[in-house]
């Protein structure tokens, strides 16, 4: 940053073999003049220069600085780095909200006439983009099993230019084989792109494990809070560049305010994430025994059909879990309505424990086919486990089960 003082090298702090946690305390902060310790938020909206001179050279390039917060800002640059740094990624481009980062990446990186294959099983509003907005501009979708492999193989075109998932999934907890996967990509001549969001990288490294791009919604775990919406883009320069592109132009940037909470998010992600994935794997266990569940999805208990492949691919199993209460739609309701402490919102990633059925809310627009097709049946309802006690999670839930 040229317009920032030269601090003292005590304060150059060379973080290139520093780990996880200290790159999620550290990475990216720049000091202004005023020494202070904490990341400085930047609210403008544009930056002056000292002549004439200085600002043709920045608008040229030839000069390094910022122009407009559309473009740059300091306090969002701060957040980029130190997530590009905690991916494992040379470049991050912050967004507006998970929706704008997956939005970004598909209109940088898929042209009219192109094809990608995309999981069945991810955010709603992901395949409602695809289907709605991206198909109008001739490009052409594929959806299939996110555990079947050669269904990913057979879906492979010549024009196939992307392939798209989240691991685990929404709100099975399947695990999707990322190596794999990556391998069916890479001779495929496509990208593979991974939302990130369920694991966050205190958990989960795609990039490592073959994928060339990760996108999150920082509204979920990152935040952790469910204060502010927000997302990225992390990957290589060469990938990165034009999803900056993209957000220049069409202006889905992030806030800089935005960025300061999430970057106070970040220090305390893997403290976070740790604890969520604890209080998950007790209350997971829990269920498993309860006389009025029929079924547990949890991809940190070692029954799950996946367990050995988490266990080689992510650190942490994380806090998302689903259950089938013995049942159906009513029966389910009747759990949800007499919890009184959890929030029933579908809303994910926060440090207060949620519950929501899904087979009316987060996919309540599927048809009963597609429903079936994607197993979330009527008895199933997700919890995003916080980090309130675990005891006081048990205690609210068994009001709901014993009602039954
Ligand atoms: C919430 C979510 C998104 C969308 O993020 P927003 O910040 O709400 O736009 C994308 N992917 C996953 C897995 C999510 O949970």
């Amino acid at each position: 940053m040229a317009d920032l003082p030269d601090w003292p090298e005590r304060y150059q702090s060379d973080l290139t073999d520093a780990e996880f946690d200290t790159l999620a305390v550290r990475a990216g902060q720049m000091r202004t003049p005023e020494g202070e310790h904490g990341e400085a938020i930047f609210p403008t909206s544009s930056y002056v220069f000292s002549s004439a001179a200085e600002a043709a050279a920045t608008f040229g390039g030839d000069r390094d600085g910022n122009v407009y917060s559309r473009y740059t800002n300091p306090t969002v640059r701060t957040f980029e780095e130190r997530l590009a740094a905690l991916e494992g990624g040379e470049a991050c481009a912050a967004t507006a909200s998970g929706m704008s980062a997956i939005y970004a990446l598909c209109i940088a990186h898929l042209q009219a006439g192109d094809h990608m294959i995309c999981s069945r099983a991810v955010f709603g509003s992901t395949t409602v983009l695809l289907e709605k907005f991206l198909r109008k501009f001739d490009v052409d979708i594929t959806y299939v099993d996110l555990l079947d492999l050669s269904a990913w193989k057979e879906a492979v075109q010549e024009n196939t230019k992307l392939l798209f998932l989240e691991s685990p999934s929404n709100p099975l907890t399947e695990v999707a084989d990322l190596r794999a996967i990556s391998e069916i990509a890479r001779s495929a001549g496509a990208l593979f792109a991974v939302d990130n969001c369920f694991c966050t990288p205190a958990a989960q490294l795609p990039l490592a494990l073959g994928a060339d791009l990760v996108v999150h919604s920082a509204t979920k775990y990152i935040d952790g809070q469910g204060r502010c919406l927000g997302g990225a883009v992390i990957g290589s320069h060469e990938l990165i560049e034009p999803v900056i592109g993209v957000l220049r132009s069409a202006g889905p940037t992030m806030s800089p305010f935005n960025a300061w909470v999430f970057l106070k998010g970040l220090e305390t992600l893997s403290l976070r994430m740790r604890a969520h994935s604890d209080n998950a794997l007790v209350l997971a266990e829990w269920l498993k025994e309860h006389p009025k569940v029929a079924k547990v999805n949890y991809c940190g208990l070692p029954d799950h059909p996946q367990y050995e492949l988490a266990k080689s691919q992510q650190r942490l199993f994380g806090g998302v879990l689903s259950f089938e209460v013995a049942g159906g739609r009513e029966e389910a309701w009747r759990v949800v309505d007499a919890t009184r402490m959890i929030s029933i919102t579908a809303n994910l990633g926060d440090t207060k424990t949620t519950i929501t059925h899904p087979g009316t809310t987060t996919h309540g627009r599927l048809t009963d086919e597609q429903r079936e097709e994607a197993g979330i049946s009527q008895a199933l309802l997700r919890i995003s486990v916080g980090l309130e006690s675990v005891e006081d999670i048990k205690r609210d839930l068994a009001r709901g089960l014993d009602a039954l």
